[in-house]
């Protein structure tokens, strides 16, 4: 008798085929998205240039956005609950954006000089961040990050730097299931979030050659797996009693109010790194801190750091980044939004135990992060029986019913969202939920 493979598999679950007819709809329903991502194969290795947004089978393809819609080549519109992955907060094309973008392309650019906007956006920045007494811009988060550790370094003169399992600071800054042949070469103490003990012993072994932490206040790629007030106030007081850097990577975080998470903590680093939204939707970067961490910038003061990049000071993120930070994002908007998505979490995971299904929503404010598993979830390793087939199936069945979240689960609300998307989006999760419930 010859082994048939086939034979020997288990039993397709309830789960196993709710997923794959969700996930066949989608397909049935995308032809010109599938023909695009096999003409994007043969140029683009992954068929995009940007890793995260590939999921399977492929992703639609966007034709057009506006306000808080996305439409796709296959004629299908979507509310975007993702936001760009944080960058989107201001929801699509903001008119004083859009205003101001234009405006100074108008004026010209690719300068090769410096100009006003830069200092506006600068001054916006230091007003609103506790920490940022001097800021430098970059293009993306990532760059900030590096510009941030290469000044701890320089300015301690020591050469290791703490990290979190499970963070992220750029995609060659990361630190998730396994080590990442990207990552730059650090000198790198792998700690466990929201254990302080670990960092105890780190500072213990290593002390006075560690130069920086550097910490999200909620690691957000992670899962949205917020840090604990003790946790941050604990690595406040080791970097001060070891003469190291705090540095909180506040690239998503900051949206949490306008002086960003460290606001909302009472808890100041010495230097914090930003990016995402904050030039309206823009690419952007930032690190900023101390005056006399950031002076080693400063010919005139002695600094002798270059920091150089082509496009930092660029014509229409600098306007944009000025039009947001004073025509749109208001502390007001900023708590609103924040509200709103503590109410769609609590909602969320009302619903999830209401049906009794695995699942659960981490998170802070407007970001979060479904799970299938119950939770509750404090690090990493509360997520090791996370069932990704929760996650599938919540995705397909959203982007059925018009809602675009990321395939991981991860969800930034916009200020463009409103509390009937949040009723809407409920209800399809309620239904989803209930049907499950059922089978089960
Ligand atoms: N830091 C954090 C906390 C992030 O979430 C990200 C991006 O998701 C980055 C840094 C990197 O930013 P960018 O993608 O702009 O390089």
């Amino acid at each position: 008798m010859t082994f048939d493979p086939s034979l020997d598999t288990a039993p397709a679950t309830p789960l196993d085929t709710a997923v794959d007819a969700a996930r066949q709809r989608y397909v049935d329903d995308r032809p010109v998205s599938a023909a695009w991502s096999d003409r994007a194969q043969r140029v683009q290795p992954g068929g995009n240039t940007r890793s995260v947004l590939y999921f399977d089978p492929f992703p639609f393809r966007v034709e057009r956005a506006e306000g808080r819609y996305l439409w796709d080549v296959d004629g299908h519109r979507y509310v975007d609950l993702l936001g760009n992955y944080t960058a989107g907060l201001l929801g699509h094309s903001p008119q004083p954006v859009l205003d101001a973008a234009r405006i100074a392309l108008e004026s010209g650019w690719s300068l090769g000089s410096v100009h006003t906007n830069e200092v506006r956006l600068a001054e916006l920045l230091v007003d609103r961040f506790e920490s940022i007494q001097q800021i430098r811009f970059t293009n993306s988060g990532t760059e900030a990050n590096l510009m941030a550790l290469a000044v701890a370094l320089h300015h301690t003169g020591r050469g290791k730097i703490v990290v979190f399992r499970n963070g992220y600071h750029g995609g060659v800054i990361t630190f998730g299931d396994a080590s990442s042949p990207v990552n730059v070469p650090h000198d790198w103490l792998l700690c466990d979030y929201n254990d302080l003990g670990s960092v105890d012993a780190a500072f213990d072994e290593h002390g006075d050659d560690v130069a920086a932490v550097l910490v999200e206040p909620m690691q957000g790629s992670g899962g949205c797996v917020p840090a604990t007030t003790p946790f941050l106030t604990g690595l406040r007081n080791l970097c001060d009693r070891h003469g190291a850097l705090l540095i909180f990577d506040e690239v998503m975080t900051s949206r949490f109010s306008p002086g960003g998470a460290q606001q909302l903590l009472g808890i100041t680093p010495d230097v914090t790194t930003l990016g995402k939204y904050l030039a309206g939707g823009l690419t952007f970067g930032a690190f900023g801190g101390r005056a006399d961490v950031m002076r080693h910038f400063d010919p005139t003061s002695g600094g002798t750091l270059g920091h150089a990049g082509t496009f930092n000071n660029n014509v229409a993120s600098m306007a944009a980044g000025v039009a947001a930070l004073t025509e749109v994002l208001t502390p007001e908007v900023l708590a609103d939004t924040h509200a709103r998505g503590d109410r769609l979490r609590t909602r969320l995971n009302e619903t999830f135990t209401a049906a009794g299904v695995p699942m659960c929503a981490t998170g802070t404010g407007s970001l979060m992060n479904v799970h299938g598993t119950t939770g509750p979830v404090v690090t990493a390793d509360d997520l090791s029986d996370s069932d990704d087939r929760w996650k599938a199936l919540l995705f397909f069945r959203l982007l059925e019913a018009g809602f675009y979240i990321a395939r991981r689960g991860f969800i930034a609300l916009s200020i463009e969202i409103t509390d009937d998307d949040i009723d809407d989006v409920v209800a399809v999760v309620r239904e989803m939920a209930a049907e499950m419930a059922a089978t089960s």
